[in-house]
C-alpha cells in the first residue's frame, strides 16, 4: 500500500484527519479517503463527485429514508 499515512485528505474537500475523521473507499482499484461530511454527498448525490471518484454515474443514489 503506497498511500503515505501522514498525509490523508478527503477526495472531495481536501480536508485532512486533521480536520475531520476520514472513512477508507476502494474504487477501481484507486484508494481512496472521504471524510465524514462528503460521505451524505457519495450516498445522495454520486453525480457531484464525478471527476473525484471514478464512475460515479454507475453508482444509484440511495433514496433518503424520509422523504
Ligand atoms: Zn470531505
Amino acid at each position: 500500500m503506497n498511500t503515505h499515512t501522514a498525509e490523508l485528505h478527503c477526495v472531495n474537500c481536501h480536508a485532512s484527519e486533521q480536520d475531520t475523521p476520514l472513512l477508507h473507499l476502494r474504487s477501481n482499484g484507486n484508494e481512496l479517503w472521504i471524510c465524514s461530511q462528503c460521505l451524505p454527498t457519495l450516498i445522495h448525490a454520486p453525480q457531484k463527485l464525478a471527476g473525484k471518484i471514478e464512475h460515479t454515474d454507475r453508482i444509484k443514489p440511495a433514496p433518503h429514508h424520509h422523504e
